[in-house]
């Protein structure tokens, strides 16, 4: 099988063009024909020669993965996508309409490995990671659904993108320079991989760094997130004030409030001690309720978000999109697995 040109960096543009004998610049004019002009094939590369189209398609093919279903919110016109990847797995996309422009939510992974105990994308673990270029698709192929251009991205979708450091760095890059969708308008949520975050402090990017937090008490957080066994409320904190310190960007803290669980007067105080005096900014998100977990949306949002910004803690609401489809991240995609297997 031949590979996929698509989701190949400036570097590698220039270096395959070097190698079939072709001029550096050849690299740069096939990375503004990949990504710039979202070109969908070889023969609508017109400052090519035949001979360079063929030697191209000799070597390389230019292939994209298939929307398999797409579903709207009918109220607030959120659509999420499933698409179906050359080895038949599936992955969600969500495209969301702010004042603001289109903003996308990417998946980074098939499948999860974290095992947050109130998400639906963990629960059947991780089957693999996405390359670049499959998460570049997400984009490509939202456009080409919408007729519009993608102009923010939530790296927010399925999948841990710290735990994909290397294919998530590369995909940011591409969709910056290649797509031209700006840094500043990426956003990147962790679960708080201590490693990743350290190494995305070195690589002066411009992106906003959202860190799942939910809880404000360390054995509390554990219970929700296993993961923070391994990289706890403490350590985690301090690399983030590392990461302030060496970015200057300010993080996002979000909290899903979850019913009698992190919604008591004692996890204001907790995340008032917390976050309190530091460039911090609290995301407040109502829970989505995932079948088969007892876990229960809040009612107390309105509350928290009141005492909270009384307390000098800065706190926004994430308005709910998308509430009449399965707008949880992996819910659609779980459903498609589960009717494979009962057909
Ligand atoms: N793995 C990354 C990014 C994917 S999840 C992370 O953990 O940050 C994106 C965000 O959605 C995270 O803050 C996650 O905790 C949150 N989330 C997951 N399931 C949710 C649910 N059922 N309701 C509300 N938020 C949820």
């Amino acid at each position: 099988m031949k590979e996929n040109i698509f989701g190949k960096d400036i570097n590698e543009c220039e270096t395959l063009m070097a190698d079939i004998g072709e001029a550096k610049y050849r690299g740069r004019q096939l990375y503004q024909w990949l990504y710039e002009k979202r070109c969908a094939d070889f023969k609508e590369m017109t400052n090519f020669s035949s001979q360079l189209r063929e030697k191209l398609m000799n070597n390389f093919e230019l292939t994209h993965g298939r929307i398999e279903e797409v579903q709207k919110d009918q109220y607030d016109g959120t659509k999420k996508y499933l698409i179906e990847l050359y080895d038949g797995q599936y992955i969600e996309a969500v495209l969301m309409h702010y004042d603001h422009g289109a903003s996308l939510c990417v998946s980074t992974q098939v499948g999860c490995n974290m095992g947050c105990k109130f998400c639906a994308s963990t629960r059947g673990g991780k089957i693999r990671d996405l390359s670049a270029a499959e998460i570049l698709d997400q984009i490509y192929l939202a456009e080409k659904e919408e007729k519009l251009r993608i102009s923010n991205i939530v790296i927010m979708g399925i999948g841990e993108p710290l735990e994909n450091y290397h294919e998530v760095i590369k995909f940011i890059r591409i969709a910056n320079t290649g797509f031209g969708i700006g840094q500043r308008k990426i956003s990147l949520s962790t679960c708080g991989i201590i490693p990743g975050i350290e190494a995305l402090a070195d690589e002066n990017l411009q992106i906003n760094l959202a860190i799942s937090l939910h809880s404000a008490f360390a054995d509390r957080r554990r219970m929700l997130m296993p993961i923070a066994k391994q990289y706890d409320l403490e350590p985690l904190m301090a690399a983030c004030k590392a990461y302030f310190d060496k970015t200057g960007r300010r993080i996002t803290y979000e909290y899903a409030l979850i019913e009698s669980y992190n919604d008591r007067d004692e996890d204001i105080a907790g995340l008032v001690k917390l976050l309190k005096g530091s460039q911090n900014h609290l995301n407040l998100i109502g829970l989505n309720e995932v079948q088969e977990t007892d876990y229960k949306e809040s009612s107390r949002l309105g509350y928290f978000q009141a005492e909270l910004e009384k307390q000098g803690i800065n706190v926004t609401l994430r308005r709910k999109m998308g509430r009449e489809i399965d707008a949880a991240c992996g819910q659609l995609r779980k459903k498609r697995y589960e009717d494979k297997v009962s057909v």
